[in-house]
């Protein structure tokens, strides 16, 4: 049963600026990730971007989200702080938010995190090993003890992120450096996941590691029927002596 509605948003500019980039996301990144989510059974995919009205994100559309994919890299100050406003309540109500990549600098990631979630980045063919050093994790059934990517961007510490909920990843890169590429948050009821890799010029969406990671975080991100807190004064449930 489709029981967990995924929006996939992108800025999708580079797939329009870019031959390259089409080449390897012909449908875009959306629709590539859109693609693979919806050979799961318990999945249903919608897409969203940013040139459409509202970009894709209405109140319709959030409401009816369980989990919301993020992509940007070029145009975040683009996205209007009144939808910025709008994911950020239904996270807080329990839709889950996966960020990947570049999203690190989307307005709505930093909102959350509540620092830069700045670090370091380089482009030049390098391989990185993503450890998994939370074995136990939902996020990271079905991988062996580490999976490498062959030619990726690379992301360094320091990341100016608060320190992760659940820590599920780190990368290694040829290079040398380290990077918190897995961080699981709790906000409000809702579950945020950053997952690193992701950059447009590399086929790093078709690989199956990164498919199977995206799809157990949509799995863990997926809103749960707890309880709805209560706050602010109430009467005691004992009698008080
Ligand atoms: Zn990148």
């Amino acid at each position: 049963m489709k029981n967990i509605n995924v929006t996939v948003w992108n800025e999708n500019r580079h797939e329009k600026q870019s031959e390259e980039v089409r080449e390897l996301y012909p449908k875009g990144i959306h629709g590539a990730i859109a693609d693979f989510l919806m050979k799961n059974v318990d999945i249903e995919t919608t897409t969203a971007t940013l040139d459409e009205p509202e970009h894709g994100l209405t109140e319709d559309v959030l409401n009816t989200t369980d989990v919301l994919i993020w992509w940007g890299h070029v145009a975040h100050d683009e996205v209007d702080d009144l939808i910025v406003d709008r994911i950020y309540g239904r996270v807080l109500e329990g839709m889950g938010l996966i960020v990947l990549h570049s999203g690190h600098f989307s307005k709505i990631f930093k909102k959350l995190m509540g620092t830069t979630c700045n670090l370091k980045w380089r482009v030049v063919d390098e391989k990185e090993r993503l450890w998994v050093v939370e074995p136990g994790h939902p996020i990271a059934q079905g991988l062996g003890e580490y999976f490498e990517i062959p030619k990726a961007e690379m992301y360094g510490e320091r990341f100016d992120i608060p320190a992760p909920d659940e820590l599920v990843f780190i990368s290694w890169f040829e290079g040398g450096e380290v990077f918190r590429s897995g961080c699981c948050y709790y906000r409000g009821k809702g579950r945020v996941f950053y997952f690193r890799p992701g950059h447009e010029t590399y086929p790093i969406f078709h690989q199956a590691e990164v498919q199977r990671v995206i799809t157990n975080a949509v799995r863990w991100a997926a809103p749960v029927s707890g309880p709805t807190p209560q706050f602010g004064n109430v009467a005691p449930l004992e009698d008080i002596k």
